[in-house]
């Protein structure tokens, strides 16, 4: 036969599973002779025999409680039930989580109408005795009987009103007699019973309900959205009361060892006077700052402020912490670990770590890595209430507030003048970069998470939201309707890129700050961590800030964006148009100059580290303009000026538009295809890079080019583009007479790519694993459609257990990775690997990475110092020598 329920002092603070986390810390402050009302809890395991017997308290249980409930009278000297002594007691429920949803705690049980009588004679206050019992009788109605408080509020009110009082305390015992009449007649009214007088059938039913919570509908919803298993069961804790009612001597609070918000270490809290338990939190009464009860109860706040102490050391952690005062005397209720911010969460884990409380590995792990992304962008004030008019894909995080403008043109041109802008389009081409550069934010209504927009704004660190479908845009009325909303253009609205949340007007935002700790913590997090972190950065601006946040190179610097600049546009067209090689040579040589001067700001930026450069990588459709557009421009034309110089240039360009449409663009003429069958694009990027490296080496600066060719299948792909690269750089340093180190290796993104690793590594000096387009091609997906149309089904179905784009596919794409640093490794033992997918900034999935082997992660700037924090924690998590 089990045990079923443990008095407190026999529980231990490990025991959370068993006795949930409220009860195991009882049982742990008991323990270490805090000032805990004694008491006893009802284990998990019993809620779960519970529900094996249909929804009985098995009788094992009930004798045990009973036995227990004996035990505590006893240690009390006080009797459930006794008119000349009562026992009374409160009813807590307590998950191993703590749960919004489950059953609110009961207290004074045990109260009837002869214990009201005893209390009263006890505490020579029979105003404090009845105003105890209509608690109860109002707590227990709503909570077991269930039936609405609204009743009894409103019966209060009409008694106070009556009697021509402004507030409860007002009341005499005489008036809370009155008031427990009522209060029955409205219990016999609603259950057709009288409300239950015998004491122990209250703490059975009220036990029953602490049991049946666990599986209320509120419950239920909050343990599927935060991941809790159904099985585990709550646990009940049935505990002698303390009376923080008992007159101006007596009162009841909350604290924190540790401002929770800012991390400051001073007592943070608030109390209130003469009031019982929930009354804190209800906000009846307006409660006092913690400090000021410095002055009225001198001796309770030293004692307090001791406790305080002596629980953050015995936890090594900030702690949340419910108390009571009764008649002078302290009483602990409640500790558990403090809900902290991110900025706090940091402070205390740095200073805890100073004071000499835990050890740096500890403080490093005590913050969560997702948190920080929190603190890198300028984030909506959380503290202001705010009204959401639409959400879409949070494509790009931070905020931004800006006047509505509907084309790239106008964004330009106000920002021009100084106003601060936010582009709302349909979708975003290439065409629009002036606008993007120029606007605070974007927001799109169609497009998925990789989108043009996303891509660039995420890029820029600009706040971006894409595919909000409840905009309705209106680009000839220059407006957007959501549902019955109109905004017009110029009308200011605030976006959150993080949530996707857009709301009307200015919301106050609060900037970025890398505080000190945070520094410290992060200088930390690079003592510890064995696998490096680059950035992901395609322009010199990005290279500055990703080294500022600490990235040790350049992972991936796509040269698309290179071309996509609006001053360069018309001649990356040319180029696509040519009609021959020698036209196309030419377009090539204008930007040439572009490509290498962008090239060395950021070998500069970049002082010494290794930049990955990949050369062109997108179809050559995307620096194109919408064929759609285009068509309907031509039949204008068509019409309007048949005989225009302006129809025969659009004409030919949709030509090149159609000729160089693809069924399948994912899957076409893009990544080192591109090189292969116009080499000279490749050539005329590999000697940009060189040109921009020799000219850095002259000036006596350190550069680390590696070259990387994306998309490679086959090995003989890589050997030819090899081959490019080699003699352009000879080219190169027989031209200038400079020597530059520089390396060739490819990305793997594509599943033949990782089986063939072996025969592709003899070409590779590095493998960079894109699990971007690795997760594409493996579970043969395409990002845009698979977000907009099925991924979040999938996810709320549970046929997926996250967002593969987000966070590593470790069974399918992750054994891809896996199986190619293998084989590669095969072939050259010491080849260098790394992974350039949004997943290197994914906390789960950098811990992957590390244990799988690979030499570094890159990820988007903002995100370098999350890596380098996940990055230590997988290093302490799973240190080496272990593995
Ligand atoms: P919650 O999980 O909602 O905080 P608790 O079980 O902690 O619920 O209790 C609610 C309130 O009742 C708290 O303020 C707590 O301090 C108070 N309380 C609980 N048990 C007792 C008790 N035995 N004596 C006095 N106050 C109590
Ligand atoms: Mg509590
Ligand atoms: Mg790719």
């Amino acid at each position: 036969m089990g045990k079923f329920v443990y008095l407190f002092h026999e529980g231990q603070g490990d025991m959370k599973e068993l006795l949930g986390g409220k009860g195991a810390n009882l049982a742990e402050m008991t323990n270490i002779g805090l000032p805990v009302p004694y008491g006893f809890t009802i284990t998990t395991e019993a809620c779960n025999a519970y529900y094996e017997s249909g929804k009985a308290i098995p009788s094992v249980v009930e004798q045990q409680t009973i036995e227990a409930l004996n035990r505590l009278e006893e240690k009390m000297e006080k009797k459930l039930g006794d008119p000349e002594n009562p026992l009374l007691v409160s009813v807590r429920s307590g998950s191993v989580f703590s749960m919004p949803g489950m059953m609110d705690t009961i207290l004074n049980l045990g109260m009837n109408d002869e214990t009201v009588v005893g209390m009263a004679k006890l505490t020579n206050n029979p105003r404090f005795a009845y105003d105890s019992y209509r608690r109860f009788i109002q707590m227990f109605s709503n909570v077991v009987l269930e039936i609405d408080t609204y009743y009894f509020e409103q019966l209060l009110e009409e008694t106070r009103e009556q009697k021509g009082y402004s507030s409860d305390p007002e009341l005499t015992a005489e008036d809370w007699k009155e008031v427990i009449v009522g209060y029955k007649e409205i219990v016999k009214k609603h259950t057709k019973k009288a409300f239950p007088q015998d004491p122990k059938e209250q703490l059975f039913l009220a036990i029953n309900a602490v049991f049946n919570s666990w599986n209320n509908q509120r419950a239920i919803i909050y343990r599927r959205l935060n991941k809790i298993p159904d099985h585990l069961g709550t646990a009940v804790n049935i505990q002698s009361m303390v009376f923080g009612n008992m007159g101006n001597d007596s009162g009841t609070g909350v604290a924190f060892t540790r401002n929770p918000s800012t991390g400051e270490s001073v007592l943070y809290g608030e109390y209130l006077i003469n009031a019982q338990g929930e009354d804190v939190v209800a906000g009846i009464r307006t409660p006092q700052p913690i400090a000021t009860l410095q002055e009225e109860m001198p001796e309770v706040y030293k004692q307090f402020t001791e406790t305080c102490h002596q629980l953050e050391q015995h936890y090594q952690e900030m702690q949340d912490i419910e108390f009571t005062v009764e008649r002078g005397k302290l009483f602990i209720l409640q500790t558990r670990n403090g809900k902290r911010t991110a900025q706090a969460a940091i402070r205390i884990a740095v200073e805890m770590e100073q004071e000499g409380i835990i050890d740096k590995k500890t403080a490093l792990l005590r913050v969560d890595p997702d948190q920080l992304n929190q603190l890198l962008h300028r984030r909506i004030d959380d503290s202001i209430a705010k009204e959401i008019l639409a959400k879409g894909l949070p494509a790009s995080p931070g905020a931004a507030t800006g006047q509505v403008v509907f084309d790239a043109d106008e964004a330009e041109q106000l920002a021009s003048q100084g106003q601060k802008v936010i582009l709302v389009r349909p979708e975003t081409t290439p065409d629009d970069i002036h606008g993007i550069v120029t606007s605070q934010a974007i927001v799109t209504s169609r497009g998925g998470m990789t989108s043009h927009a996303a891509v660039v704004a995420r890029g820029m660190g600009k706040a971006c939201i894409c595919g909000c479908e409840a905009l309705k845009i209106d680009l000839k009325a220059k407006q957007f309707m959501v549902g019955e909303t109109v905004v017009n253009y110029g009308e200011i609205i605030t976006i959150d890129g993080s949530t996707g949340e857009i709301i009307l007007g200015e919301v106050p935002m609060i900037d970025p700050e890398l505080s000190d700790e945070f520094l410290q913590l992060l200088t930390w997090a690079d003592e510890e961590r064995q696998m490096n972190v680059r950035a992901n950065a395609d322009t010199p601006e990005d290279a500055k800030k990703s080294f500022e946040f600490g990235a040790e190179g350049i992972g991936l610097c796509r040269t698309e964006h290179m071309f996509m600049d609006s001053k360069r546009i018309p001649i990356v067209q040319e180029m696509i148009l040519a009609e021959n090689f020698n036209e196309r040579k030419a377009a090539l040589e204008q930007l040439l100059p572009m490509q290498q001067s962008d090239f060395e700001g950021i070998f500069e930026a970049m002082q010494g580290y290794p930049v990955t450069v990949r050369l062109l990588d997108p179809p050559l459709h995307e620096f194109l303009p919408n064929k759609e557009e285009l068509l309907v421009e031509v039949t204008k034309l068509q019409i309007l000026d048949p005989q225009s110089k302006e129809l025969k240039e659009k004409e030919q360009l949709l030509k090149k538009v159609r000729q160089l449409d693809e069924h399948n663009p994912m899957l076409g003429l893009r990544g080192c295809r591109l090189g292969m069958m116009y080499p000279e694009i490749y050539e005329m990027q590999a000697k940009a890079i060189f040109y921009a490296a020799a000219k850095l080496v002259e000036k006596g600066m350190a550069v680390q080019p590696e070259i990387m060719i994306p998309l490679v299948g086959h090995v003989n792909e890589l050997k030819e583009m090899r081959q490019l690269v080699i003699d352009a750089a000879n080219h190169i340093q027989e031209e200038t007479g400079q020597t530059v180190a520089y390396t060739i290796g490819t990305m793997i993104e594509i599943p033949r790519a990782v089986l063939t690793a072996d025969e592709i590594a003899v070409e590779a000096d590095f493998f960079s694993f894109g699990t971007n387009d690795l997760t594409q091609t493996t579970f043969g997906y395409s990002r845009d459609d698979a977000e907009g149309k099925f991924l979040q089904a999938y996810i709320e179905n549970k046929v997926l257990p996250e967002n593969p784009f987000a966070v590593l596919d470790q069974n399918g794409v992750g054994k891809l990775v896996e199986t190619g640093v293998k084989l590669g490794r095969a072939t050259k033992a010491k080849l260098k690997t790394g992974v350039c997918g949004e997943h290197g900034g994914e906390k789960s999935s950098v811990e992957f990475f590390y244990k799988t082997g690979l030499d570094y992660v890159s990820c988007s700037p903002y995100r370098v110092p999350l890596a380098r924090l996940a990055a230590a924690q997988a290093s302490i998590r799973f240190n080496k020598e272990e593995m």
